[in-house]
């Protein structure tokens, strides 16, 4: 039986133990105006759902409760026609809309108290050679299941339901990245709606623009993405591994030094995350979790760089599946109050920086914080070749705290801006578009950096009246 490395899914159930909460408890059904007449679509292009429809709330669910909201109409679209006519609609009714793929936005920018054009039917998977072909609602763990059996792998993050589509649009880090890259290095070509409502269709050669913007700048900016079409790699097994400590801060500081000095020059092969929590009694928790398409001695002798430095034995074993449990169904996920923040590091974090995480996380016990390693694929990519702005990082780190239905969010809110701030002088300043938060200052700075003004640029040309938008959407030049 393959033991897992700790996935960020159960790493973040075990954090919110306390939070198992009704998904509509923060929600209320929006007691606004009628809406106007809907659109007469055939059922096989859209089903409406308006509050009160007996299928309503099956598909209301999100990841983050603090962010969800009820739609005043949700157009569960199958079809890119359907799509198109909810978009026409909307705009010709001034009535703003959200695009949902998967629901896990930490901001609910796939959520709207107007309209949600939710693509999460759109989930189909077709294999063909060395490409898969999903509906832009298919779910990462759906995707793994199917090309997993198939002997392929696809660099995308390690829960199951996060949806391929907000995934991939933002950049899409996972535990094949450093030997294959970037979900979004593996974008060939999208199907989208754009904002005049036609169906197009991008790549390297056509809408080459558009393509580039789609590698990177976000979801929710440009059109909306009805299918894509990825490069999946043959692989002859995964190599999982998992080794965990709990140490006081002043070891915990040498680990992490050990591990950022690695991590990020590993050989390709291997892509590892450091997963940081309060352990108790004043100790950091740290586990390192990774999987490798290579061999497991190599694996074993890499970790012996993080072993020799604190002793502990590492978990390692050979699946043929990326994510080894069975895939949940693209709506029975777990949902969770949430606030995430997230940083980069570009250049080695002194110990005085990890000691400032430690001393901040420790004040909390349910503040956590994760470290992706970059590198290997993922950086050998030039800079400005997609939108993805952080070529050149080491790794990223989210912080996050979760809290049970019975607090109001307001000091874990304030917990985390705090470990937040402390951090400031520490890191880059820059942040990763697929953990966003509201209260960046300059957010168009932070996530794409150098590829800004370009991406503004694609903005004003495809989208020059922002029909696609949210707090953080690409502006208009
Ligand atoms: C539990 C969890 C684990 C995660 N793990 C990782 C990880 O390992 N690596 C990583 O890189 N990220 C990870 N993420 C972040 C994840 O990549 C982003 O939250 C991603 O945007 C989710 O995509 P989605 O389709 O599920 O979300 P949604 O909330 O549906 O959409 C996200 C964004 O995409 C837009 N969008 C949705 N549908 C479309 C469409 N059809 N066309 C255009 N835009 C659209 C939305 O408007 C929104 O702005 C994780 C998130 C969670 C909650």
């Amino acid at each position: 039986m393959p033991t897992s490395p700790i996935s960020r899914r159960d790493y973040l159930k075990a954090m919110a133990a306390a939070a198992a909460t009704p998904l509509l408890a923060r929600s209320s059904l929006a007691a606004a105006a009628p809406l106007p007449t809907l659109p007469t679509l055939p059922a096989s292009d859209a089903e409406l759902l308006v509050p009160g429809s007996a299928r309503y709330k099956k598909f209301q669910v999100a990841y983050n409760l603090r962010t969800i909201k009820a739609p005043r109409l949700r157009a569960l679209c199958k079809t890119p026609q359907g799509v198109a006519a909810v978009i026409n609609w909307s705009r010709d009714n001034g009535l703003p809309f959200a695009l949902r793929a998967g629901g896990h936005s930490y901001e609910g920018f796939s959520q709207s108290e107007d309209v949600a054009i939710d693509v999460s039917q759109m989930n189909r998977i077709d294999i063909a050679s060395a490409t898969m072909t999903v509906g832009a609602g298919a779910a990462l763990g759906d995707i793994y299941a199917k090309i997993n059996a198939a002997g392929f792998a696809f660099p995308g993050g390690s829960c199951e339901t996060v949806g391929v589509t907000g995934h991939a649009l933002g950049g899409g880090f996972g535990f094949m990245g450093r030997p294959f890259g970037l979900a979004c290095d593996n974008l060939e070509w999208a199907e989208l709606v754009d904002a005049k409502s036609n169906i197009i269709t991008v790549d390297a050669q056509n809408n080459a623009d558009l393509f580039w913007a789609l590698r990177g700048g976000g979801g929710g900016s440009f059109g909306a993405v009805t299918r894509m079409r990825f490069t999946i790699h043959k692989v002859q097994q995964i190599v999982h591994f998992s080794v965990s400590w709990k140490l006081n801060p002043a070891s915990a500081v040498k680990l992490m030094q050990a591990w950022q000095a690695w991590a990020p020059h590993a050989p390709a092969n291997l892509t590892t995350v450091l997963v940081l929590a309060n352990g108790g009694k004043g100790r950091v928790a740290l586990t390192c979790s990774g999987q490798s398409p290579g061999s497991t001695d190599e694996v074993r002798h890499e970790l012996a760089k993080l072993t020799k430095v604190a002793a502990a034995t590492p978990t390692i074993t050979v699946s043929s599946r990326q994510v080894p449990k069975k895939p949940v169904s693209g709506w029975a996920y777990p949902s969770l109050f949430q606030k995430a923040k997230s940083d980069y590091v570009k250049s080695p974090m002194s110990e005085n920086g990890m000691a400032m995480l430690f001393r901040e996380m420790l004040k909390s016990p349910s503040v956590g914080a994760i470290c992706d390693a970059y590198g290997g694929a993922v950086g050998s990519v030039p800079g400005d070749a997609t939108a993805f702005g952080h070529r050149d990082m080491l790794y990223s780190i989210q912080y996050f705290i979760n809290w049970a239905k019975t607090s109001n969010g307001a000091s874990e809110t304030t917990r985390i801006g705090e470990l937040y701030a402390a951090m400031r002088p520490y890191v880059s300043g820059a942040a990763y578009v697929n953990y966003p938060d509201v209260e960046l200052p300059d957010y168009p700075t932070a996530y794409w950096g150098a590829n800004l003004p370009r991406l503004k640029q694609i903005k004003a040309a495809v989208d020059p009246d922002n029909v696609f938008r949210h707090a953080q959407s690409v502006p208009l030049a």
